[in-house]
């Protein structure tokens, strides 16, 4: 599965990490990123991660993550 972020939409609630910690990040700012991965916003979701990522998508106020089965 493909989950694209967009750190444009996102207004730092901290919603998405405490869902999906393996998988989402901060900034100093609070705008989300991938873990370990500052500046992409694409990523392949491993199987195991997909359902929180899924959750976390569907949670986020601001529309800020996208998935793509
Ligand atoms: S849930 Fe959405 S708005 Fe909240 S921190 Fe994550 S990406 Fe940003």
């Amino acid at each position: 599965m493909k989950c694209e972020i967009i750190p444009e939409r996102c207004i730092a609630c901290g919603l998405c990490q405490t869902i999906a910690s393996e998988i989402f990040d901060y900034t100093d700012d609070g705008l989300v990123l991938f873990v370990g991965e500052p500046g992409v916003t694409h990523e392949f979701i491993p199987k195991d991660q997909q359902a929180t990522v899924i959750e976390a998508a569907k949670r986020c106020p601001s529309h800020a993550i996208l998935y793509q089965k």
